[in-house]
């Protein structure tokens, strides 16, 4: 790879931020540039070359614009932090033009952007997985509920803003949401097709893993909290706070479950001729019968990535880098043995409606804190001040020297801060601390 680089990030939420403030710290960077942006992220700087980071107005799926701007200012190495762009196809116009750029092609990108097609990969390439169906109209999915026993997650197949999967407790239910979706149309195109899996109780956990087309690196374990409210309560959200590492499995178990997961992945990709570059994230239930895979991302999770890249010792342009060129085989990742815990504080009346232009107040203090760094996601600059806007505004995060402490500190921190309705989940990491 080339010694010094300019770069461009792509996306807006915290999961960017934290991604612009690991590569900035990268010594190969010159200059990076981050399309949309928000404004926890135009206060960064290039650590190099102490250049404050650009925030340039362009729609993270505006394709042709963000081509022909990596053209003019001759971008090194593109980074794509959400899912929609890599569903149009991104990473195809990019490579087409020549342009280096990180992450899965529209091909690869499809483990995320259809849960019909990531179903029946599963399924061919041996992927422990729930046990399920894929429907295209609405008699077929009944009968199967019925074999079922009704308790069952139901899936519009395409990306439907992460609103898609309805948990149904009984046939009722889900016939109700087999009707909704394939009759009712209540994702339109998105769910022209569904998935229908058994229900599968135990411990959900993230995995990620970055992939070069030939090698897959295995993160740490983390947690999302999905639910709005205290002990998995209240509607589900985009993700209210995460840790890592968790303690449901050991590192033997981990490397285990990778095995049988990212094993097979690989082997099924070269079988279908899919070049994999970028992260696969897999959710996982650890259930009685082991770990099984519920669904798969092929981007960095958000807020996961808030907890990831405090802990990852390695240069993040030289990992995303191999990953690009498939030279991730000589690359060891290295994580701290800290642990590190993000609080998402979000916008009153989230996952609801919500009001946008609320002042934030405490950033500087939180600031001050040592091993604390609050990336932000909803939030924009107005007349010099800080203001919310969006659902999810900041997530809160803090690493020490185990969970216990990390979450103590990142609560200190979230003390700190306080904008007209702001709410957040008082038990992130809860679940772990009591095991
Ligand atoms: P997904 O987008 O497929 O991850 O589904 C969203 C959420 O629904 C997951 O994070 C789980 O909490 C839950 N879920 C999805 N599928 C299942 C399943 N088969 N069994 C139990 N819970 C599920």
């Amino acid at each position: 790879m080339p010694l010094s680089m300019k770069l461009l990030v792509i996306g807006s939420g915290g999961r960017e931020h934290a991604l612009v403030w690991k590569l900035a710290q990268s010594p190969h960077v010159t200059q990076l540039w981050c399309a949309p942006g928000n404004a926890g992220i135009q206060q960064e700087r290039t650590k190099q070359t102490e250049k404050p980071i650009e925030c340039v107005p362009i729609g993270a799926e505006d394709l042709p614009k963000l081509l022909a701007f990596a053209q003019e200012k001759k971008i090194g190495l593109t980074v794509v932090g959400p899912d929609n762009p890599l569903a149009l196809g991104i990473v195809d116009l990019f490579q087409k033009n020549r342009l280096r750029i990180w992450g899965p092609n529209q091909k690869a990108a499809q483990f995320e952007s259809s849960k019909v097609f990531s179903q029946r990969f599963m399924e061919k390439y041996g992927i422990p997985t729930a046990k399920a169906g894929t429907f295209n109209e609405p008699t077929a999915a009944k009968i199967f509920i019925e074999s079922l026993g009704g308790k069952c997650a139901v899936k519009a197949d395409g990306l439907a803003l992460g609103k898609g999967v309805l948990i149904c407790a009984n046939e009722t239910e889900a016939n109700k949401a087999i009707d909704e979706i394939l009759v009712g149309k209540a994702f339109g195109a998105a769910g022209a097709k569904i998935v229908i899996q058994e229900f599968l109780e135990g411990m959900e956990i993230s995995l990620h893993a970055l992939c070069d087309g030939k090698t897959a690196k295995l993160f740490p374990t983390s947690q999302d909290h999905k639910r709005a409210l205290d002990g998995d309560r209240g509607l589900n959200t985009g993700g209210m706070g995460t840790y890592c590492p968790t303690p449901f499995l050991s590192e033997t178990a981990l490397a285990e479950t990778g095995r049988k997961i990212l094993e097979p992945f690989m082997r099924g990709c070269a079988a279908e001729g899919i070049d994999f570059h970028g992260i696969l994230y897999p959710g996982i239930i650890i259930t009685k019968a082991g770990p099984k895979v519920l669904e798969f991302n092929a981007r960095f999770g958000d807020p996961e990535t808030q907890v990831y890249l405090p802990r990852l010792e390695n240069d993040l342009v030289e990992v995303l880098d191999a990953s690009v060129s498939g030279t991730l085989n000589k690359i060891e990742l290295k994580w701290s043995p800290l642990a590190s815990v993000c609080v998402v504080m979000a916008s009153g009346g989230y996952p609801g409606s919500y009001a946008k232009g609320k002042p934030i107040f405490g950033l500087a203090e939180a600031a001050n804190l040592p091993n604390t760094k609050v990336f932000h996601a909803g939030t924009a600059l107005n007349d010099g001040k800080i203001v919310t806007n969006g659902g999810r505004v900041l997530g809160v995060t803090a690493w020490a020297k185990d969970l216990k402490s990390a979450q103590a500190a990142a609560y200190a921190a979230v003390g700190r801060i306080c904008f007209e309705g702001a709410h957040f989940r008082h038990d992130i990491a809860a679940k772990a601390l009591l095991t």
